[in-house]
């Protein structure tokens, strides 16, 4: 694992299309706050940003860059609902609580369009993503979900789309059948985490990079014990997600680590008239250990896949995605990859995430299983909204249980590594 400090993923598309950002300080010595955030992705930053522009005192504490971390790793898909489909929700949670999950998770939509219009945010945000069938047997129940989202949630923006059409747009015929979703989107999420960081900065929070948090101490006033220096607040956001290690214990048996990867090919005029993804639209598929792929502005493929679930990330990024890219997409096979890199993301056993406060002083928003681009942001605001005017607004996410993961924060893994296999295993039959 990269320690504190760490630069950008040197051979990220992301990194190489970044709009740089002058380097915040390090804490210096001993400082106090109202809240302290840890943390530099978009829950941190979405919180940050959202209490500072309430006029309260924030500070937050990066080990290393601002959007280092998952967020400005990832696939950049803006997915609509939550990690789990309406389905699970009204089976586990009741009908009313599935329908006010919902409109949580369009309200993420649009906070991340809000963020972007409102701060004037150049991160090539475009409409439109294909969730797409990989096994034949999931047509129907694809298709009866999509007149349920019509009928139930009254979420007109998807319409099924059939084999042929969709081969078409896409530039492979590998799939079934898919649904496209003209309310959900892909952008740059690198870029759309620096532009939060800097309107978090003009608003007023103190941001703080390459200071790693080392310990919390609960006490009357909370501390969180720095690299650099103690900082005392009355409040304490844990914003850390797959990166928090050994500051909170119990969230952490709750919160799994797990890496994913995404490379960029040599412009193939993806996006663009006669290439693949010709609306330049983004594309998932429904493997439990998904691909997702996205065109860039300058006509990339962008795809992800492959997962690996201890710290130490493979030793070519580039062969371990190319291999499942070439399933999906075989017309590339002789197309330069220039760039790859991984990232970590955290997931809970329930695929829900985990935003709520933990006790008196202390609160966490993390776990998003691989739908942060949007919950993350909204977990960022509700956070803020719980400590200001609105407590109640964290009540829907912060009554869902999340389990802890057997054997907790030290056998997670092993036990992990078997689900996922199994769950890899069935996405072959
Ligand atoms: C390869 C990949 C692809 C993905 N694709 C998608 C996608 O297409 N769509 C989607 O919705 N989601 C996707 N995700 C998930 C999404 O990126 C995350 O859910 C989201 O970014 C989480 O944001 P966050 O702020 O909670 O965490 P992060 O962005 O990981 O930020 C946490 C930050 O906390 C810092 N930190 C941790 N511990 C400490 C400490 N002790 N002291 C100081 N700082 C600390 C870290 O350095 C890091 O910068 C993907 C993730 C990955 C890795």
């Amino acid at each position: 694992m990269e320690g504190p400090g760490e630069p950008y993923p040197a051979d990220s598309w992301y990194t190489a299309t970044a709009q740089a950002l002058d380097p915040f300080p390090a804490v210096d010595g001993d400082i106090k706050a109202d809240v302290a955030i840890v943390g530099g992705g978009f829950t941190g930053l979405s919180a940050a940003l959202h209490l500072a522009e309430r006029g309260v005192d924030v500070v937050l504490l990066e080990a290393n860059r601002v959007g280092w971390g998952a967020s400005g790793r990832n696939g950049g898909q803006i997915h609509s609902g939550q990690r789990r489909d309406v389905e699970w929700t009204e089976a586990h949670l009741g009908v009313e609580r599935s329908k006010r999950l919902w409109a949580l998770a369009e309200e993420s939509k649009a906070l991340v369009r809000d963020l972007i219009a409102r701060h004037d945010i150049d991160c090539d945000l475009r409409d439109g993503l294909y969730a797409t069938a990989h096994k034949k047997r999931f047509v129907e129940s694809e298709k009866r979900y999509v007149e349920k989202l019509r009928r139930d949630y009254g979420y007109e923006a998807v319409e099924w789309v059939d084999q042929e059409p969709l081969a078409d747009a896409l530039g492979t015929d590998v799939y079934y059948g898919g649904i496209h979703d003209a309310g959900a989107g892909h952008l740059h999420p690198l870029n759309f985490a620096l532009g939060i960081a800097r309107a978090a900065a003009a608003a007023g929070a103190r941001i703080h990079e390459t200071t790693e948090v080392t310990a919390l101490e609960d006490g009357a006033m909370p501390v969180l014990v720095t690299t650099r220096g103690r900082v005392t607040a009355d409040t304490v956001i844990l914003a850390g997600n797959g990166y928090l290690d050994g500051v909170e214990p119990d969230t952490e048996s709750r919160v799994m680590p797990i890496n994913n990867y995404i490379l960029a090919t040599e412009p193939v005029g993806a996006g663009q008239d006669g290439g693949i993804l010709k609306g330049g639209e983004a594309a998932s598929d429904s493997r439990f250990a998904v691909y997702y792929w996205r065109p860039t502005p300058d006509g990339r493929l962008l795809f992800g896949g492959g997962e690996t679930y201890s710290r130490r990330f493979p030793s070519d990024v580039r062969s371990f995605v190319r291999k499942h890219m070439l399933k999906i997409y075989p017309q590339f096979r002789n197309t330069r990859i220039d760039h790859a890199w991984g990232g970590t993301l955290a997931v809970t056993a329930s695929r829900m995430p985990r935003i709520r406060k933990l006790r008196t002083g202390v609160y966490v928003g993390a776990g998003y299983s691989g739908q942060g681009v949007t919950i993350a942001p909204l977990a960022g605001k509700l956070l803020a909204d719980a400590l200001t005017n609105a407590p109640g607004r964290l009540d829907d996410y912060a009554s869902i249980p999340t389990p802890q993961f057997p054997g907790g924060k030290w056998l997670r893994t092993p036990t992990l590594i078997a689900a996922m296999t199994w769950f890899a295993l069935r996405d072959r039959l």
